[in-house]
C-alpha cells in the first residue's frame, strides 16, 4: 500500500523545482490518448515537457465518449489541431474476453477489450475522424508502443482539412 504521507513529502521537494506553466494551451498543439498501463512514461517516449500536450488516459488508452468529451474541449477551447492515439502492447485489455474482464470485475460494462491491436486503434482512430464537432483535429494518428523496446509503430495516420 502506498502511504499518502510520501507522497506528500514528495510533493514538498517537487515544489521547489516547479515551473508554472501560463498558458493553459498545450505550446505543440497536441493531445494524445494513451493507456493507464504504469510502465509507460508518455512525456518521455514522445520527448515531451510540461505545457506541450494534453495526455488523457484510460485502460486501454481506447476512444470513449470520455475521451471525445476531452477531445472537444482540448481542440475547440485549447488550440488542439493534432492527435496520438497510443496503444500498446502487453497492454491488460488484450488476451481477455469482455465476459472475463466482466467476471473480474463483477461490473456489467464494456470494457473495450483488444483482440488485435493494430485493428482496436485503427477503430479508434476512425472514430476521431468520423466524429463532426472534431473537426479542428486535422492530423490524427494510432501508434503502437511496444513496451519491451520503448519503441512505437504507425499503425495508420490521418490527414483531412478543417
Ligand atoms: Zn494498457
Amino acid at each position: 500500500m502506498t502511504d499518502i504521507d510520501d507522497l506528500l513529502e514528495a510533493n514538498q521537494a517537487y515544489t521547489a523545482d516547479h515551473h508554472y506553466v501560463a498558458d493553459a494551451r498545450p505550446t505543440r498543439h497536441l493531445a494524445v490518448v494513451t493507456c493507464m498501463d504504469a510502465r509507460i512514461d508518455v512525456f518521455a517516449v514522445l520527448g515531451l515537457q510540461a505545457g506541450d500536450a494534453h495526455v488523457i488516459r484510460n485502460a486501454g488508452g481506447r476512444v470513449t465518449a470520455d475521451v471525445l468529451r476531452s477531445l472537444a474541449l482540448s481542440s475547440h477551447a485549447l488550440g488542439t489541431d493534432t492527435v496520438v492515439v497510443m496503444q500498446h502492447t502487453k497492454c491488460g485489455l488484450s488476451g481477455v474476453t469482455e465476459e472475463q474482464l466482466q467476471a473480474l470485475t463483477g461490473a456489467g460494462i464494456e470494457f473495450l477489450a483488444i483482440d488485435n491491436h493494430s485493428a482496436a486503434v485503427q477503430a479508434d482512430v476512425d472514430l476521431i475522424v468520423d466524429t463532426p464537432y472534431l473537426s479542428p483535429l486535422t492530423t490524427i494518428a494510432g501508434v503502437i508502443y511496444d513496451i519491451e523496446t520503448g519503441q512505437i509503430e504507425v499503425a495508420v495516420r490521418r490527414q483531412r482539412g478543417r
